[in-house]
């Protein structure tokens, strides 16, 4: 068994284990499978192969895979990526723009902010569209890198690879020595272990409480984490829950949900074409294997440095497989070991099936045409529904269970006047009656202030002499909202009056 192969497992089975492998066998740029068991000295050594999942023994038990240390490009600026993402990620429920939260998804008041913007419940249809435009635009990024977003941007991807992993590295050490670690009596691994898992444990709380200021403003969260739990019961336990499943996801999870939970993941294969680039094996330059030197071999030196880096366990060299999330490491890896036999780098690289086979390469497909244009079409709506949001509401509508009635020689009609103000900020507002001149209204309020995403509601009562009634009466209250600076905003809010005319009619 190679030294920094910690992927090779020491096994008694003489084939894979038949365990179901998603995504079929070898597809974009497939060579010589590797063989799936090998004879190390008297050792049977299991190797990666395309028909089972390298993370699961042939008995079903638990593969822990630990990938071996890399370095090079891709890793740097993957970790300068990852470190954005997380600052990001922690910063943001702390940052305000306009006196409100930059980003604040307040479920329980119905109250949604974003950089400035304020919406309530009744904008939930602009949610439609930020989701379609995001939606495509990960499907143009599945159709043109292929998974660039899980290798890169996927906050299980990001947070394993750029926080557990190095914390546990920092505590057990390199690759070999975890797998040694793992098979060491429960007394010599107490501390490190028990060092590490305490770590992952207040980690994964962090990232809770991080994900809970998205959903309950910051002043909240600190409150409730500074309170009895019983006074935060819903927000102790979600936090309870999710640190629990983080926790088991980084601690122990961790590549099983890319391989079999993400639904994405899996999405991204039917998003694959011959010119999506993918993290893919030269097999025309890289076979047949053999060590350097030796004659009519290809420039692959079968040292397996690409599998000890594979953080799904898997050997990039049978294909395309379902497992690849695209981080790389195989790439840094490969050009690392031809960097040192003196061989042009990218035997292992970003390609296209069709770039492997040919050398060329297709950027403009129609698929990611009609993406693009998808893409635009979600964001457009998106942000021009963004530029069309009203600045308040109000709306009359009929009491409810109240059609009208006769009061003497007056018919009486009834409405409820909703004004919501959906300015970041409070906002004074006049309410005037602006009917015909023969409809007597009482509004129950003349002027207010409402906070922003205030909602408050009004009876508001309209009066026509029965004689002179007829249809398509309206009454009308035109509300005046005080903008402190510019032009002050005037809304019509208007409603039919209904009565005996209206009723023949
Ligand atoms: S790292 Fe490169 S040379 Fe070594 S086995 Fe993988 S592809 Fe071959
Ligand atoms: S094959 Fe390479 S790119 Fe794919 S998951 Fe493994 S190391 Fe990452």
């Amino acid at each position: 068994m190679s030294q920094d192969d910690p992927h090779a497992q020491p096994t008694g089975a003489t084939g894979p284990g038949g365990v179901y492998r998603p995504g079929g066998g070898a597809g974009v740029g497939a060579a010589t499978p590797s063989k799936p068991v090998v004879q190390k000295g008297k050792q049977v050594v299991r190797r990666p192969d395309v028909d089972t999942l390298f993370s699961i023994n042939p008995d079903g038990s638990r593969n822990a895979i630990h990938p071996a240390d890399v370095s090079g490009r891709f890793q740097r600026r993957k970790h300068v990526f990852f470190f954005v993402l997380i600052a990001i990620y922690l910063v943001m429920p702390w940052l305000r723009v306009g006196g409100h939260p930059a980003l604040l998804i307040d479920i329980q008041s119905r109250h949604f902010y974003l950089f400035g913007h304020t919406f309530n419940a009744q904008d939930f249809w602009f949610a439609f569209f930020f989701v379609t435009g995001l939606g495509f635009t990960l499907f143009v990024v599945a159709a043109l890198f292929g998974r660039m977003w899980c290798g890169y941007a996927c906050p299980q991807t990001v947070f394993l690879e750029g926080v557990f992993r190095r914390i546990e590295r920092w505590i057990e050490g390199p690759a070999a020595a975890r797998a040694k670690l793992d098979k060491a009596p429960f007394a010599q691994k107490a501390v490190r272990r028990g060092l590490k898992l305490a770590v992952f444990a207040v980690i994964s709380a962090v990232i809770t409480h991080s994900f809970l200021g998205y959903f309950m403003p910051v002043e909240v969260l600190v409150e409730a984490v500074t309170s009895s739990p019983s006074k935060h019961p819903t927000a102790f336990t979600f936090m309870l829950v999710a640190t629990g499943i983080l926790f088991v996801n980084f601690t122990w999870f961790r590549e099983q949900l890319c391989i079999v939970v993400c639904p994405y993941g899996r999405l991204q294969g039917a998003l694959y074409d011959p010119d999506t680039i993918l993290v893919g094996y030269d097999h025309k330059r890289g076979e047949p294997r053999g060590p350097a030197g030796k004659q009519g071999s290809g420039d692959c030196v079968d040292c397996y440095r690409c599998v000890a880096v594979c953080p799904t366990g898997i050997d990039i060299r049978n294909g395309t497989q379902l497992e690849c999330v695209g981080c790389a490491n195989c790439i840094d890896a490969c050009d690392d070991v031809m960097a040192k036999l003196g061989r042009p780098q990218g035997l292992v690289r970003y390609d296209s099936l069709r770039g492997f086979e040919t050398g060329a390469r297709r950027f403009v497909r129609g698929r990611v045409f009609l993406y693009v244009v998808l893409m635009f079409a979600g964001i457009g709506a998106f942000a021009f529904a963004l530029t069309r949001q009203r600045p308040f509401e109000a709306s009359l509508a009929r009491a409810r269970g109240s059609a009208y009635s006769l009061e003497g020689e007056r018919v009486h009609n009834s409405f409820e006047l909703q004004l919501i103000n959906k300015r970041p900020s409070a906002r004074k507002f006049t309410l005037r009656a602006s009917s015909a001149p023969n409809i007597e209204v009482v509004i129950g309020a003349s002027e207010l202030e409402l906070q922003s995403l205030e909602d408050r509601r009004f009876v508001v009562h309209a009066f026509v002499p029965k004689a002179e009634f007829k249809a398509g009466l309206r009454v009308e209250v035109t509300v005046t909202c005080d903008e402190p600076e510019g032009e002050d905003l005037v809304r019509v809010a208007t409603a039919p009056l209904l009565g005996p005319t209206s009723i023949r009619h």
